[in-house]
């Protein structure tokens, strides 16, 4: 299998960051740095900076993705945003099931597969998010945690929509905390999860599939992490909220 064949996909999540200036100011530098990129590019802003976002890079290589979906198409859930919602105004891509949103919005695999399912019905392309915390790595469970969330939160959703959906590994001790993993256990967790995908559906279909790494990845480490056969590219926190960085981040994945 040729890793080429597979799409590489730079992600920057800006979580609860910028305000519309701010925002902004942040694509206008993005948008040259991301001009020749080799490799897909999507930042992941605030619902308040969706449609400036989606204005701004219209005419541009840079896809844009919301940070969260609710699984119902309408109704009576306060604070919510629909799939439909998203589309109308040309968002792309979404991230489901951050850790994030798992560890402080009581995000479960159930909700984070019905988000998901509602996602593809919608047209959006999912981010889906799995990771082990740090206790579950040094208990030697990683492989059976990752696994199980991967199994759980694409239950029910066909081959042919797993194939557009991407699968971001986010060790969660690695997130926003310095500690990156290394390029051995990036690559050794994405092939298991390439090899998940291979049991629940075909090789043929698991080969087709993104999986990003994420967790703490910044200039200085991105080329190793990059270089790994099953990383097909990176979701970015910190370093997607200043341009020179994820612009370090865009080059290397296109290499
Ligand atoms: C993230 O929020 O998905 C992330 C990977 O954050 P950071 O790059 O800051 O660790």
């Amino acid at each position: 299998m040729d890793k080429s064949l597979r799409k590489t996909i730079l992600a920057g999540n800006w979580k609860m960051n910028k305000t519309r200036p701010e925002a902004k100011a942040l694509i206008e530098g993005i948008k040259p740095l991301a001009e020749n990129a080799d490799c897909e590019v999507v930042i992941c802003v605030p619902f308040t900076n969706l449609e400036t976002a989606v204005e701004m890079t219209k005419g541009t290589n840079i896809k844009v993705g919301a940070e969260n979906v609710h699984f119902e198409k309408s109704g009576a859930f306060t604070g919510e945003i629909s799939a439909d919602m998203l589309t109308e105004i040309g968002v792309e891509y979404v991230i489901i099931g951050h850790s994030e949103r798992r560890q402080y919005f009581g995000e479960t695999d159930e909700t984070v597969n019905k988000r998901t399912k509602a996602a593809l019905a919608a047209g959006l392309k999912p981010i889906v998010c799995v990771g082990e915390l740090l206790w579950e790595r040094e208990c030697g469970i990683t492989e059976e945690v990752v696994a199980r969330q991967i199994k759980l939160d694409l239950f029910n959703i066909s081959a042919e929509d797993v194939k557009k959906t991407v699968i971001a590994y986010e060790p969660v001790w690695a997130i926003g905390t310095g500690k990156v993993a290394t390029s051995e256990q990036a690559e050794e967790v994405c092939k298991l999860i390439r090899d998940t995908l291979a049991k629940l559906y075909s090789q043929d279909v698991a080969n087709a599939v993104t999986i990003q790494y994420g967790g703490s990845m910044n200039p200085a480490n991105c080329e190793e992490l990059l270089a790994q056969y099953d990383v097909d590219g990176g979701l970015i926190g910190g370093a997607s909220l200043k341009a020179d960085q994820f612009g370090v981040l865009i080059a290397a994945a296109s290499k």
